[in-house]
């Protein structure tokens, strides 16, 4: 039985009062909070363990790289990946999408080539390719959302082709809570012979993911919104991908040797961490990924699963209120506009009750003009929000409006 009181005892800011009143936190899909377990390790990280990686030999050296290699293997086996040396440490999601558009994309992306995402993309997901695409004259093509929220497949199977060298998309969208087939679509990839990035921001957080049954080549997400540190997040490619891409970075530790002239590349994955890494962070992710391995990916999936649909119930009676995104296989992201309220307007008044959630055009503008809106309100759970705080976020959504008539 998931006990959410006790998993919400583990969040020491859920403690804090806003504006004289508890925090409802309705924001993580910007980011999550963090549990003690995470925050004691990148304390205890600090107070014995200190060092620089792969550098010295000495007691802390050591101790720091064997901590860090270790949080790559947690890392690697909570993605179901069969072998660490596909997991590179980068600091997000972001970082993570334009290391493959710059490393496999400037390298095997030529005139007439396309690329293929859909219209739901983050920017993180679609400037990186527009750049790679501008740099090679490869063309994008986009697979469009219909009406319901969820992507039409039907024009997938018309735009994958034999064009197509990469297919981009996001898992599960962090403004419809839609959860893209992204095992079809890398099947309709590989048939045409092209690759399948995933972008798993606001899935590896959320749902248990397995790269292997995906069948996905790349999968990126980020620490942050998975209760790990800021500055940390990862890459997954299959080992045989990175071993025949270029470097990103050039730098400290992504060699083997180096001559004035030329140099040659480190194995993988070190030779795609240049420099020093975010090391602390990367351990603190290790916590993070024991955490939620703890609790169980299936009984978080369904823990949301149940308080998005309570939500998503909730909220649809509010009147003259639109929900984007589908009604049902959704995750905890319910993003909202009422009529005649900005979302900016709204989430400051909810602010003043203490309910923290996000306006704006959540980093989709395209997907925005799709829907016709410059903006909306999103509500975000994660593992540790109750029906209360749902409660809570539609009590102060109706005075909210009796503000504004
Ligand atoms: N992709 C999706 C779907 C996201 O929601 C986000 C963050 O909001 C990102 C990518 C970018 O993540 P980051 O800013 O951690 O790199």
């Amino acid at each position: 039985m998931y006990d959410v009181l006790k998993v919400r005892r583990d969040f020491p800011i859920l403690e804090r009062e806003v504006n004289g009143r508890p925090l409802v936190y309705l924001d993580n899909a910007a980011t999550s909070q963090k549990p003690l377990q995470v925050i004691r390790t990148l304390s205890r990280y600090y107070e014995r363990h200190n060092a620089n990686i792969h550098r010295g030999v000495h007691r802390l050296a050591e101790e720091a790289t064997g901590l860090y290699e270790e949080a790559r293997g947690k890392v690697a086996r909570f993605i179901g990946a069969p072998d660490p040396r596909g997991l590179v440490f980068t600091r997000g999601t972001t970082e993570s999408i334009n290391l493959v558009a710059h490393a496999w994309g400037r390298k095997n992306l030529r005139e007439g080539d396309e690329v293929v995402l859909t219209e739901a993309e983050h920017h993180s997901n679609l400037v990186p390719w527009q750049l790679a695409a501008r740099d090679t004259g490869a063309r994008l093509r986009f697979i469009p959302v219909l009406d319901d929220g969820t992507l039409d497949m039907e024009a997938a199977e018309h735009l994958i082709g034999p064009r197509t060298r990469l297919v981009g998309c996001v898992h599960a969208s962090n403004v419809l809570g839609t959860v893209n087939p992204v095992e079809r679509l890398a099947e309709l990839a590989h048939e045409a012979g092209a690759l399948m990035l995933v972008d798993g921001a606001q899935s590896a957080p959320h749902l248990p993911v397995d790269v292997t049954s995906l069948g996905c080549d790349f999968f990126a997400a980020s620490g942050h919104k998975m209760l790990g540190p800021t500055g940390v997040g990862f890459l997954w490619a299959r080992p045989e991908l990175l071993e025949e891409m270029e470097p990103f970075l050039g730098g400290g530790e992504m060699i083997r040797e180096v001559r004035l002239e030329r140099s040659t590349w480190n194995e993988i994955p070190y030779k795609f961490e240049a420099g020093t890494m975010n090391i602390a962070q990367a351990i603190g992710l290790g916590a993070a990924v024991d955490y939620l391995g703890s609790l169980g990916m299936e009984s978080v999936r369904e823990h949301e699963r149940r308080l998005g649909a309570y939500a998503y119930r909730r909220l649809a009676g509010v009147e003259g209120i639109t929900l984007y995104g589908p009604a049902e296989n959704r995750t905890g992201v319910v993003a909202f506009n009422l009529p005649e309220v900005h979302p900016h307007d709204l989430s400051q008044l909810l602010d003043q009750e203490g309910v923290a959630i996000r306006s704006g055009h959540h980093c989709c503008q395209p997907l925005m003009r799709r829907l016709g809106v410059v903006a909306t309100a999103r509500a975000s759970l994660y593992l540790y929000n109750t029906e209360e705080e749902v409660e809570a976020l539609v009590e102060a959504i109706a005075r909210a409006r009796e503000f504004f008539e």
